[in-house]
């Protein structure tokens, strides 16, 4: 039946459906005990259907696309700003949605956490603080983006401060003064 869905509608038009199929579980599970079973057929097709439809879920980077909205924001007028604000609900929205993520091994971060003994690989300063268990706070970068082919290697990562990390994602290229 699964293989005849997507046969028929195409996967890329089922994808927002199953999003809304994850949404339906989750409320149904609010209310666990009442249904059981009609959630557990639910589940496996659920499951069914996401195992079918992952290859072409796309890997996003939601920090990014919320970085494009506020710059999109910040250019718009204020007084576009301020009707859209005075429509908007005080009550943070939530969605659903399938989001293909990349698993990243916990080997390579921690090699490069040892190199990196504390001190930032971009700028050569100190961690900015310590974990409650004492070790120094980095973030651990790929040079090359895993999202742009980058392997998820100790030679392609990178022990970064959160500024210098930051910058790397959302400052301006070296070259481009
Ligand atoms: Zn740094
Ligand atoms: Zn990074």
């Amino acid at each position: 039946m699964v293989t005849q869905l997507t046969d028929d509608i195409g996967p890329a038009a089922l994808l927002p459906a199953l999003q809304s199929m994850g949404g339906h579980i989750e409320y149904l599970d609010s209310f666990a005990s009442t249904t059981l079973a009609k959630q557990s057929s639910l589940r496996s097709l659920y499951e069914e259907l996401l195992l079918r439809l992952s290859p072409i879920a796309k890997t996003t980077d939601e920090d990014e696309i919320f970085a494009q909205w506020v710059a999109d924001a910040i250019a718009d007028s204020a007084s576009e700003r301020a009707k859209r604000l005075a429509d908007a609900s005080p009550l943070p929205q939530t969605r659903h949605q399938i989001v293909k993520t990349f698993r990243r091994n916990p080997d390579v971060v921690a090699e490069v956490l040892l190199r990196a003994k504390g001190v930032c690989e971009g700028c050569r300063t100190p961690a900015p603080f310590q974990r409650p268990d004492g070790s120094f706070y980095l973030e651990v970068h790929h040079v090359k983006r895993l999202a742009d082919g980058g392997h998820d290697t100790v030679d392609n990562a990178i022990a970064l401060c959160p500024n210098c990390h930051r910058e790397r994602h959302f400052g301006r290229p070296p070259n481009s003064a």
